[in-house]
């Protein structure tokens, strides 16, 4: 053993005494079946980060049971310098919950009620499931603004690795006015659980826990309606487009909206509702909208083919990256691309050309609130190579599609305010290292 091993080695003993004596036994393993299920997300859904697996194996977990815990585990991981990886249910599909340098897992799953509900918000524990949050909010009238699509994960994971997804046509993105509040536990010499408000959560969003590990988050609530699942079908594109925008323009909008072409539907379970060979409209509406919603379908040549008192979660399991998984396990040759930007749909031949096999699924989201609700895609391809999807990508970004590549672990775009907040909450860089570029 080297001389670093060695200290690691004797870092990671003393650590998992005082965790043990801080958190109790029960909170506290290094069983080989718990450290391996800690350090495996959804990475497998992309071809190139499957290549790179296994790429880390947490050396102990940890499942605090509360927000103070969640403060000390971290806490101690600083002190004897080993690093951190927090996790919710490891539904991302980036790897951006693997340990890749090994170290200390916080499972929060342990750490999961419902502290609160008021008028338009909740506030619950980092480790508390989307469909604790619905039930409890239900009871009031009310339900989450937004949700992914993965409804067992947890809303600390959602707000650290996800981005949006039902709800999203309405209420934009995590980052569109969905936090208020959030309880960020610090990797620092002393357990801190610090509060922060509005505007300065919003590094904390989308930043894989690099910037602190969420104890507990308050996100909005909005009325409560009451959904009923709308399934369509159309000839051609266009009119399923048109459609799906007419349908986009319900007051109250629809909590969901997909269309599929004929190649994606073909991997779907059967349903009659969802035709061979025809284009696919799925709404998830409001019930006193049906008329207007069978209105929209019908005046663009479609037909409805159902409409379900109960489809809000089965359309829910055909939406977003649930179509990425639904085609992978019918085509485990297929791989997915992130796209945005109207010439997905205007330039769709071209784009269909540029990689072998090329299907689109459209979804509804709200991207600027002053344009209103329009479509983000998930293209569906076969791989070949890394260098072929590479060279395709910068292909589609010339057609003016918008790319975004959820082949990588590594966090992108602007992240001033993400290392600025890395230095404060993470000053030793500790927290899910590996994620955060080096500048
Ligand atoms: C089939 C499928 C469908 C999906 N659909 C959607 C969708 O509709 N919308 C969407 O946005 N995403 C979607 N995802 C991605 C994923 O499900 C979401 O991002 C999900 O909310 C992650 O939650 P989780 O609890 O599983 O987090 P995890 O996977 O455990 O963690 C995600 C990231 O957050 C970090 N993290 C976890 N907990 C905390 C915490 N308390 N504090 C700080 N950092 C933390 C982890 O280290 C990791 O980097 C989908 C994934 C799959 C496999």
């Amino acid at each position: 053993m080297t001389e670093e091993a060695v200290r690691t080695s004797s870092a990671l003993t003393a650590l998992v005494a005082d965790l043990t004596s801080a958190l109790g036994a029960e909170a506290v393993t290094e069983e080989p079946a718990a450290r391996k299920v800690a350090s495996t997300d959804w990475a497998h859904m992309s071809p190139i980060l499957a290549a790179r697996l296994p790429a880390g194996l947490a050396d102990v977990v940890a499942y605090p049971a509360d927000p103070e815990q969640i403060a000390t585990a971290v806490h101690l991981a600083h002190q004897h310098g080993i690093p951190v990886t927090p996790r919710g249910q490891g539904t991302g599909n980036y790897g951006q919950g693997i340990p890749l340098c090994d170290g200390l897992v916080v499972d929060t799953s342990r750490c999961n009620r419902v502290l609160e509900v008021g008028e338009g918000w909740v506030h619950a524990e980092a480790g508390t499931s989307f469909v604790a949050i619905e039930s409890a909010a239900r009871k009031q009238d009310q339900e989450i603004a937004i949700l992914p699509s993965t409804v067992g994960s947890a809303i600390g994971g959602f707000l650290a690795g996800g981005s949006g997804g039902t709800g999203s046509i309405e209420n934009g993105f995590i980052w569109d006015d969905y936090v208020s509040e959030l309880r960020i536990a610090a990797c620092t010499d002393r357990p801190e659980l610090v509060t922060v408000r509005g505007a300065d959560c919003r590094p904390h969003l989308h930043a894989y826990g690099v910037t602190g590990v969420i104890a507990t988050a308050t996100v909005r609530l909005v009325p409560r309606r009451d959904w009923i699942g709308l399934l369509a079908s159309f000839g051609d594109e266009a009119s399923a487009v048109a459609a799906g925008r007419e349908l986009m323009r319900l007051d109250p909008l629809p909590r969901i909206l997909s269309v599929d072409e004929p190649a994606v539907v073909a991997t779907f379970p059967a349903d009659p509702a969802i035709p061979l060979g025809r284009f696919s409209v799925r709404a998830v509406i409001d019930r006193p909208t049906e008329t207007a919603a069978r209105a929209a379908v019908t005046a663009h040549g479609g037909v409805v083919e159902d409409v379900r008192g109960n489809g809000a979660a089965y359309l829910a399991s055909l939406s977003f990256n649930h179509i990425t998984h639904r085609a992978r396990k019918a085509r485990p040759e297929l791989c997915h691309l992130q796209i945005a930007g109207d010439a997905m749909i205007t330039r769709g031949e071209e784009l269909r050309a540029l990689l072998p096999d090329t299907m689109v699924h459209l979804d509804g989201f709200t991207m600027d609130r002053a344009e209103g609700p329009t479509f983000a895609g998930m293209l569906l391809c076969r791989f070949e190579s890394a260098e072929k999807l590479y060279a395709g990508i910068e292909r589609m970004r010339e057609l003016g599609v918008q790319v975004d590549d959820p082949h990588t672990w590594l966090l992108g775009g602007d992240l001033t305010a993400t290392r600025a907040a890395a230095r404060r909450f993470d000053p030793a860089g500790l927290l899910n290292p590996g994620k955060l570029p080096s500048e």
